[in-house]
């Protein structure tokens, strides 16, 4: 138990407020520091308020409200947590937005009942990983900070259902967004993203990303997901609300391609980072190689990807996402290989359903464009979507063997096109 090393005078009106009441509302009461009577007699508080304060620092004895459950600290002076934080083991909610944080504690991954965490409009430039040792975690709300990238072990929070971006540094998202079961709600606005993720996403419901100008085009797996048909006509109308892309694909930000482009206009896209190598002749690096064949053995079944997205791409999901994480730590592996596992494909060849990781990968753009409205005009915009193979010959195959055919039906453009302009 931690105490008062100093000789303490009590309000005596506030040790009383403290002592009949679990919830403490003091928002806006002009408090520079915690009043110290909590020290004293607050260990039963469960909820505390103290939005619009003027603090600059939570003290040590924070230790003892372990009872704590919910802690809001919205709009005050902080530029960092204390190590202690770590003994509010009850504590489910914490919110300190709107302060000055340059770092979070790593202890805060013993906060393990945590389920809801903001920390947007902080000064946070990354992230603990420890955040992964928070199993309870549904929402991770991290808007305008100065975020370039995520801790990998958040893939280990199963549970997270949110996750708000906007307003940070990202030019890629992680792969294992896309592995998270249950998240449902993305968004990622206002960040300088070149591409989207090219493998379809759990189960998301909403997925925001306006104002990311360098997007050029639309990943075929997440087009098919904006597609799907609702499956909860009660709930929202699309199973995908997605933004209108408000504020991408701006022309004048598109970067010279360096990739072969089938049927689309050339120089036109910026292609995918992460991948290393995009050229038809080059064959799999042996790691790469290695990579590929461990993934088929972990998924000895098809995952049964299809054009006919309204049945077997939803198998697909479920198979990989539900699974892929726990099936990698069910083989006896070099240490290296399980972390280039769990960092996770890129992508899935559209053909032969190989699962491709660092390249090289066979890019195919499709032209047919799908004509929109942008949200707040009513300009006509071109987008590309893009699928990628294996390699020059599985796309081959696959084209050859009329697998191809329901891509070019002209309905499927017009489906997507209401979806994004249905949803104004
Ligand atoms: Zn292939």
């Amino acid at each position: 138990m931690f105490s008062l090393d100093r000789e303490f005078v009590f309000d005596a009106e506030m040790v009383k407020e403290i002592s009949e009441r679990l919830i403490l509302h003091w928002n806006y009461r002009g408090y520079s520091a915690l009043p110290e009577e909590l020290c004293i007699c607050g260990n039963h508080v469960c909820e505390l308020y103290l939005k619009y304060n003027n603090i600059t620092e939570l003290p040590n004895w924070i230790e003892n409200m372990t009872n704590l459950t919910n802690i809001y600290l919205q709009a005050n002076y902080l530029t960092e947590l204390p190590e202690a934080i770590q003994f509010l083991t009850s504590l489910t909610t914490l919110d300190v937005s709107h302060n000055h944080l340059v770092k979070i504690p790593s202890s805060i991954g013993k906060l393990v009942k945590l389920k809801t965490l903001v920390l947007t409009h902080n000064q946070l430039a990354c992230l603990p990983s420890s955040l992964g040792c928070l199993p309870c975690l549904v929402s991770l709300l991290l808007s305008s900070n100065k975020l370039a990238d995520l801790p990998e072990s958040l893939h280990l929070c199963q549970n997270l259902e949110e996750i708000q971006l906007d307003f940070n540094q990202f030019t890629s998202l992680p792969n294992f967004l896309t592995r998270l079961s249950r998240l449902k709600r993305l968004s990622v606005c206002s960040n300088q993203l070149t591409h989207l993720p090219h493998l379809p996403f759990a189960c998301i419901e909403r997925f925001h990303c306006d104002n990311n100008p360098c997007i050029s085009y639309l990943p075929y797996p997440l087009a098919c997901q904006m597609n799907q048909p609702p499956t909860r006509p009660l709930a929202t109308r699309n199973v995908l609300h997605i933004s209108t892309l408000f504020g991408c694909f701006d022309p004048s930000k598109r970067k010279e391609a360096t990739v072969l482009v089938q049927d689309a206009p050339p120089a036109a896209l910026c292609f995918l980072p992460d991948i290393d190598l995009i050229c038809i002749n080059a064959p799999p690096s042996l790691l790469e190689l290695t990579l590929r064949s461990i993934s088929s053995r972990i998924f000895s079944e098809p995952l049964n990807i299809s054009f006919d997205r309204k049945q077997n791409l939803h198998r697909f999901e479920s198979s990989y996402h539900h699974s892929y994480d726990r099936r990698i730590g069910e083989f006896c592996l070099p240490s290296t290989l399980i972390q280039l596992l769990r960092d996770g494909p890129v992508a899935i060849c559209l053909g032969c359903q190989t699962f491709i990781f660092r390249g090289p990968a066979y890019p195919v753009f499709l032209s047919k464009i799908i004509v929109r409205h942008e949200r707040a005009g009513h300009d006509l915009m071109p987008v590309v979507c893009s699928l990628l193979f294996c390699s020059a010959s599985c796309f081959r195959t696959t084209s050859a063997a009329g697998a191809m055919a329901g891509l070019e039906s002209p309905l499927d453009w017009e489906c997507i096109t209401r979806r994004t302009t249905s949803t104004n």
